[in-house]
């Protein structure tokens, strides 16, 4: 598989497949993370309940516009007293902005 290059502050991002359509770098990615700790209770898991995809823009690079799509992985935690039943990792570092905001609204 092709590796690139892949902007400062997405190193845990691993690069699938990149396509330029005019004035627009798309490109496609998941993240390297395999364990992750439940938000709540702070358990471990490995378990992959499903995933889904976010779409984050990204500074221009020279001309291009730049948008990841990135494919997430949603986790199952694996306490059973745990009320939070799935979680995915938190993008940071990657879509810092985006965490801004929602910290700023609460
Ligand atoms: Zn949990």
């Amino acid at each position: 598989m092709k590796k690139w290059a892949l902007p400062v502050g997405w190193a845990n991002v691993t690069a699938d497949k990149m396509r330029s359509i005019g004035n627009e770098l798309e490109i496609w990615g998941h993240l390297n993370t395999r364990i992750v700790t439940c938000l709540l209770c702070g358990q471990s898991s490995r378990v992959i309940h499903s995933h889904y995809q976010r779409t984050l823009t990204d500074l221009p690079i020279s001309e291009y516009c730049v948008q990841l799509v990135l494919q997430v992985r949603r986790f199952r935690c694996q306490n059973p007293k745990c009320p939070r039943k799935t979680f995915a990792k938190p993008l940071t570092g990657i879509a810092p902005g985006f965490l801004n905001k929602l910290q700023a609204a609460k």
